[in-house]
């Protein structure tokens, strides 16, 4: 895992080791410190995005699930899926 990052300074885009989240790194190319975008969750993701919950059977889904894989309610179309 790498997170892609630009240098403000020079342009160049680098990746970088996505241990350095949320840390500096010096541009190879022009020696400028970049900051290299954290992976916090916070703010990052919209609230109706972040995860939800199945308003059938109350299980905790994940950010964009559309399908409950509990109770086999589709968030969607706000059916149960029969046969599941
Ligand atoms: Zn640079
Ligand atoms: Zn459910």
């Amino acid at each position: 895992m790498a997170i892609p990052v630009t240098c403000e300074a020079c342009g160049k885009s680098l990746k970088v080791p996505d241990k350095l989240a949320g840390k500096k790194a010096k541009c190879p190319k022009c020696q400028e410190v970049i900051r290299i975008p954290g992976e916090r969750k916070s703010g990052r993701i919209p609230s109706a995005a972040a995860g939800n919950d199945c308003p059938s059977c109350g299980r905790s889904l994940g950010a964009g699930d559309v399908f409950c894989v509990g109770c086999g309610y589709d968030l969607r179309t706000g059916k149960k899926v029969p046969g599941l």
